[in-house]
């Protein structure tokens, strides 16, 4: 006997009928890589993804233009990761002592990533996260005024639901690989926390195998988008 696989077209408008199995994965995971680019971490990183074909999104900061870093930007959007918004500034002092400088802050660096790469950035991350204090000390209130402002935009804010603790606890590619794993669940979008400034070397070191794991595992890595369901914290100030 054998089997014969059927596929026959209604009109020429109408998909093939077969029964072929839906892809179903876990959950998904957005990498996300903050406070780069930098020369050191962000190229390891690029070719890590590029050889798994997986594609995260990066909150850069500011860059000049005509420099290497710049042809990071430009290369992480050509292989078609999101760059997103971390600002121009990450002092707290500055961007946190008001709402016009924080908004300021986004804008300027969009305006720059649109000069480098043609893509108009809307996805944006609080320097500390929307649940940070530390603005606190610079201006009362701001993180709730600014989550109020920029709902009224087409600028969406991300923070995160898995911190590999990789800017601070985490001082080894396994102690990283533990942290992002063990918070990773399924059926929900996973925001893993990760940085690619220039000291970064254990979140590079662990990266391959956080990748392995969570394909292993059947989940499905993307990168955010205006659309990815929102993951935020409690506001704090
Ligand atoms: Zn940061």
């Amino acid at each position: 006997s054998f089997t014969l696989k059927v596929t026959s077209k209604i009109s020429p408008d109408e998909p093939p009928i077969e029964t072929v199995p839906e892809e179903t994965h876990t959950g998904t995971i957005y990498l996300t890589f903050d406070d780069g680019p930098s020369l050191s971490i962000t190229p390891q990183i690029l070719d890590i993804l590029k050889s798994n074909n997986i594609q995260a999104t990066f909150f850069i900061v500011d860059y000049a233009c005509g420099s290497e870093r710049e042809e990071l930007v430009k290369r992480a959007f050509n292989e078609g990761h999101t760059i997103a918004l971390h600002g121009t500034s990450h002092q707290y002092s500055e961007i946190y002592s008001s709402l016009d400088a924080l908004i300021n802050n986004f804008e300027t660096l969009q305006e720059k990533v649109f000069t480098s790469t043609g893509y108009r950035s809307y996805i944006i991350r609080f320097p500390g996260g929307s649940s940070n204090t530390v603005s606190k000390k610079y201006c009362t209130g701001i993180m709730t005024d600014a989550v109020e402002y920029f709902s009224t935009t087409d600028f969406v804010y991300f923070d995160w639901n898995v911190d590999s603790q990789d800017a601070g606890g985490a001082y080894s590619k396994e102690e990283i690989f533990e942290n992002v794993t063990s918070m990773i669940k399924p059926n929900r979008s996973n925001i893993v926390l990760m940085h690619d400034s220039g000291n970064k070397k254990y979140t590079v070191e662990a990266l391959q195998d956080i990748i392995d794991w969570g394909i292993a595992e059947g989940y499905e890595f993307k990168a955010i988008t205006q659309e990815t369901p929102q993951v935020t914290h409690r506001i704090a100030n």
